[in-house]
């Protein structure tokens, strides 16, 4: 999915001007990904078609940076789809129950752990595991174990086979020992049938839980979308879990089960250690759906590190001339101080798996501090100086050769012409000489 998107997304990203075909063909390449990644057709391209509406509707293509302003597009609106803000669980109520719902092997038991264990660390929680698979004995000694290894007591009665009633007695037993969060891990089968159906919806009915969260597993794709309608139609669930997104998941199934039960995915399982529970974020999840790298929080520090004063200053010498070496040394430290090299390079998308092996010097721009250091202050401010003996006399100094300072001095002019041409409004311009 990723190779497909850095595909589509390429298109948009280095160039200076795209056209309508353009966004329609990376709008197409997006849908195609969407469905490899267990998106629904139709969703896919209801998406799509958002997408575009809202390019045409901001002049994408009038914009200077018309690629990075569609992968915004794309991604706010996939956040968007998986449902804007992190929510919790709902904890009123005393004691509080959560039931868990889903198919065999979806994850209930472990999340149960982890959830219980997660509230847990609130020091006014105090959980109750209660076990309600009656089917498999070794259901209930699994739960057993979660509990003893997070410390949370588990309620559990082996000569009761029936669910609804060990769960009503689950409940009462918290009342009785002062816990405020009931958390009943229930029975699944490994398809939906009326009688696990029957099973959940009845001890829905008799506890009334504040809280029925729907548990399935990442892995299953455009299966989970049907599990989840079921499971919705007949308890009218609060919310989803997702489980197993650790490995090579890519979460499409985030996008399709919202979708079509409009239920907000609340938390993510990323491992089978009680530890690996994360709060569900949408955009964090619309990055990994989209390969993107952390693209954000790339733009984010570099946004921290960026210094208005300095900006203001800079501009100002672009506009009058007066852009010099002591000011393209200030822009390297700049972009050094956004953090080590090889970690920048590797939330660009794509970078990282063309970087996978490759030593990246932290110290790229050794060769061309060290030449400017070797200027006086009169090359800095005036690079126009710089002849032939001074260049042999600065390569000496900086350990390097009269080739290497040519280059740099190279570099500098031609972004200095590019500068001015950003001055003098002509982003188009600029855009141009830079594909040349
Ligand atoms: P249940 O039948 O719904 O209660 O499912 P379980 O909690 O017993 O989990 C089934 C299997 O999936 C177990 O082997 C768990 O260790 C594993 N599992 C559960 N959650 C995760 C997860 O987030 N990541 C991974 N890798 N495995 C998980
Ligand atoms: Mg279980």
């Amino acid at each position: 999915l990723s190779d497909k998107l850095d595909k589509a997304l390429h298109v948009l990203k280095g160039h200076g001007s795209i056209t309508e075909v353009n966004v329609a063909e990376t709008l197409k390449e997006v849908r195609r990904a969407l469905i490899d990644a267990d998106v629904n057709f139709k969703i896919a391209k209801d998406f799509t078609n958002r997408v575009k509406e809202k390019a045409l509707g901001q002049n994408v293509l009038t914009t200077l940076q018309p690629g990075q302003l569609m992968v915004k597009l794309v991604k706010d609106e996939l956040t968007e789809l998986m449902g804007g803000d992190a929510s919790g669980v709902n904890l009123s109520g005393n004691p509080s129950v959560i039931l868990m719902s889903g198919l065999q092997g979806s994850g209930k038991t472990t999340f149960s752990g982890k959830l219980a264990n997660f509230l847990k660390t609130k020091k006014t929680k105090k959980p109750l595991l209660v076990a309600c698979d009656v089917y498999r004995p070794a259901a209930i000694d699994q739960l057993h174990v979660v509990g003893d290894a997070i410390k949370v007591d588990v309620f559990s009665d082996r000569d009761n086979t029936d669910p609804v009633a060990i769960a009503q007695a689950g409940v009462a037993f918290a009342k009785a020992n002062g816990h405020n969060v009931v958390i009943v891990d229930t029975a699944g089968r490994l398809a939906v049938d009326t009688e696990m159906m029957n099973e959940i919806a009845n001890i829905h009915k008799a506890i009334q839980p504040q809280e029925t969260l729907f548990v399935v597993d990442a892995m299953t794709g455009q299966d989970a979308v049907n599990t989840a309608k079921a499971f919705n139609d007949i308890l009218n669930f609060d919310g989803v879990i997702l489980t197993k997104l650790d490995g090579d998941t890519r979460g499409g199934a985030a996008i399709s089960i919202k979708s079509v039960v409009d239920k907000p995915i609340k938390f993510i399982g990323t491992g089978e250690k009680m530890e690996a529970i994360d709060v569900f974020y949408p955009s964090r999840m619309a990055d990994r759906i989209l390969g993107m790298g952390d693209v954000v929080s790339l733009v984010e520090r570099a946004q921290e590190q960026f210094d208005e004063e300095e900006a203001r200053k800079l501009q100002k010498k672009i506009a009058k001339n007066q852009f010099g070496f002591d000011d393209f040394l200030k822009q390297i430290q700049q972009v050094k101080k956004m953090g080590n090299m090889k970690d920048l390079m590797g939330m660009i998308p794509g970078a990282g798996k063309m970087l996978k092996g490759v030593d990246i010097d932290d110290d790229a721009f050794k060769h061309i501090e060290a030449i400017i250091h070797s200027m006086t202050v009169e090359e800095r401010t005036n690079p126009g100086v710089i002849n032939s003996s001074r260049k042999k006399r600065i390569g000496k100094g900086s350990g390097t050769s009269v080739q290497q300072v040519n280059q740099l001095l190279k570099q500098f002019n031609q972004m200095s012409k590019m500068m001015k041409m950003m001055q003098g409004g002509g982003g188009r311009k600029m855009m141009q000489a830079m594909s040349r």
